[in-house]
C-alpha cells in the first residue's frame, strides 16, 4: 500500500499520537521522573545506546517525546527537543554551537531577552554578535565576518514584524560554511516553515501560537538530521532545561487546534489592521497582510498568511498610547501573544525595556510603539473595544493640543 501523504491540518490532529495501553486515544501523561530496568543488563544497555527506551525524564520521556515528534512532522524536520520555555531553547541552540571566538549575524528585531542573552551571558564566553536589519540583504552581507557561525533570524521580527528572506539568508550562511537557525514563534508552522527555505534549526516558544491558551510556559527546537539531534539531545541534557510531561500534554493538546486557530488569526488581523490603517489617530502600522508594509511581497512568498501580530503607533506618542492601553476592555494589558484572548503591551517599556534605549532605537522600537496580539474572539467585538480605547486618546491628544493653543 502506498503511505498517504496527510495535510497539515490532518497532522496537527494526529502527529506524534501512537498506540497506547486500553486504546487511549491521546497520549498518556507519564508523570514520572524516572523508569525502571528489566534488569542491569537493559539500564547498562540503554545507557550505552544499544537499545532503545527511556531512561530518566530530564533525558526524554514519552509524553515529552509524542509532543516532540509532533512539532518535528509539523516543520518538516527530523526531530524536536522539548524545553523549559523559549528562552531555554533559544539557550540550547547558542549552547549547542557556539564556542568562544565565533561571531553571530543576529536580526535587529528579535525577543528582547534574545538580544540581552547574546549581549550578556554569551559575550562573557567570548561569543561576538553584530545585530543586523536582516530585511535588508545588503547589510546582512556586511555584517558577516571569518568566524560568522550562525545566523540567527527571526521573522517576522518582534516588535517591528519587519521580515528577512528566509532562502537568500539561508544560502549566504551556506556559502559561508555557517547555520541559520530561526525563531518561528511569530508565525507557528502552520504559516511558515523555515525548514522548507533551507533553515538548519528552527525554534520556537511553544508559550504563544503552538500551545495557543495562555497556560503554558514551553519552548521546542527543531533539527534536520540524526547527527544534529544527538548533539543537541546531549546539550540540553546538560543545560537540563527540558520541558515537563504535563505541559508537554497541554501542548499537544493545543495543537490539534492550530491550523483552525491561524486561520481565525489571519483573518482577524487583516480586518483589524485594516481599520487601524485608515483610524486618524493611528500614525504609522506594521502588519505583513498590508500592501504598506515594506516586504508585503516577501511575505505573501515566504508564508501562508500574515499572522496574528500588529503593531502600531498613535498620535501622541507614549502618554497616547499608555491611554489606549489602559482603556482597552476586552484586549488584555498584558505580555505574550498567540493565545485565543487579544492582548496589547508596550514593547518600550515591557518586553524590550532590558534592551535599552540605544538598542530599542537601532532596532526601529520607539516609544510609541503598542504591539497588539489578536486573538480569536469575534473580530467586531476587538475593533469596538479598540474604537472605544481610540475615543479616549482623541480626548487626550485634543486637550493637549487645546493647552498649547
Ligand atoms: C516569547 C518569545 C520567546 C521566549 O519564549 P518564553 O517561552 O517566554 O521563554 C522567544 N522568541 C519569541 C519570538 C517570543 O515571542
Amino acid at each position: 500500500m502506498k503511505e498517504q501523504t496527510k495535510n497539515f491540518e490532518t497532522k496537527c490532529v494526529h502527529s506524534g499520537v501512537g498506540e497506547y495501553e486500553f486504546g487511549s486515544v491521546v497520549p498518556p501523561i507519564y508523570q514520572t521522573s524516572t523508569f525502571k530496568f528489566n534488569s542491569a543488563q537493559h539500564g547498562a544497555a540503554l545507557f550505552a545506546g544499544e537499545e532503545k527506551g527511556y531512561i530518566y525524564t530530564r533525558m526524554l520521556n514519552p509524553t515529552v517525546e509524542a509532543l516532540e515528534d509532533s512539532i518535528a512532522e509539523l516543520e518538516g524536520g527530523y526531530k524536536g527537543l522539548g524545553c523549559a520555555s523559549g528562552m531555554a531553547a533559544v539557550h540550547t541552540v547558542f549552547a549547542a554551537l557556539l564556542k568562544t571566538g565565533d561571531h553571530v549575524v543576529c536580526s535587529a528585531a528579535v525577543y528582547g531577552p534574545t538580544t540581552t542573552l547574546l549581549n550578556t551571558i554569551m559575550k562573557n564566553f567570548g561569543v561576538e554578535t553584530t545585530f543586523v536589519d536582516t530585511s535588508d540583504l545588503e547589510a546582512v552581507k556586511n555584517a558577516i565576518k571569518k568566524n560568522t557561525k550562525l545566523f540567527y533570524i527571526e521573522t517576522p521580527g518582534n516588535p517591528t514584524l519587519a521580515i528577512s528572506d528566509l532562502a537568500a539568508i539561508a544560502k549566504l550562511a551556506h556559502s559561508h560554511n555557517a547555520l541559520m537557525a530561526v525563531d518561528n514563534t511569530f508565525m507557528s508552522p502552520a504559516l511558515q516553515r523555515p525548514i522548507e527555505f533551507g533553515a538548519d534549526i528552527v525554534l520556537h516558544s511553544l508559550t504563544k501560537f503552538l500551545n495557543g491558551h495562555a497556560d503554558v510556559v514551553g519552548g521546542v527546537v527543531v533539527v534536520k538530521d540524526e547527527a544534529a539531534y544527538k548533539h543537541f539531545r546531549k546539550i540540553l541534557n546538560q543545560i537540563g532545561g527540558v520541558i515537563d510531561p504535563f505541559n508537554s500534554f497541554l501542548v499537544h493538546r493545543g495543537i490539534k487546534t492550530l491550523s483552525l486557530r491561524m486561520e481565525r488569526h489571519c483573518e482577524s488581523a487583516q480586518i483589524v489592521a485594516e481599520y487601524l490603517e485608515k483610524h486618524p489617530l493611528v500614525k504609522s502600522i506594521s502588519f505583513p497582510g498590508l500592501k504598506s508594509h515594506p516586504q508585503y511581497e516577501l511575505a505573501k512568498k515566504q508564508q501562508k498568511g500574515p499572522g496574528g501580530m500588529i503593531t502600531f503607533e498613535v498620535e501622541g506618542g507614549l502618554e497616547a498610547g499608555q491611554v489606549l492601553m489602559n482603556s482597552v476592555k476586552l484586549c488584555q494589558l498584558a505580555v505574550s501573544l498567540g493565545g485565543v484572548e487579544s492582548l496589547i503591551q508596550h514593547p518600550a517599556s515591557m518586553t524590550h525595556f532590558s534592551m535599552g534605549k540605544e538598542g530599542r532605537v537601532a532596532a526601529g522600537i520607539s516609544d510609541g510603539l503598542v504591539r497588539l496580539s489578536v486573538g480569536i474572539e469575534n473580530v467586531n467585538d476587538i475593533i469596538s473595544d479598540l474604537d472605544n480605547a481610540l475615543e479616549k486618546v482623541k480626548e487626550v491628544v485634543e486637550s493637549a493640543l487645546a493647552h498649547k493653543e
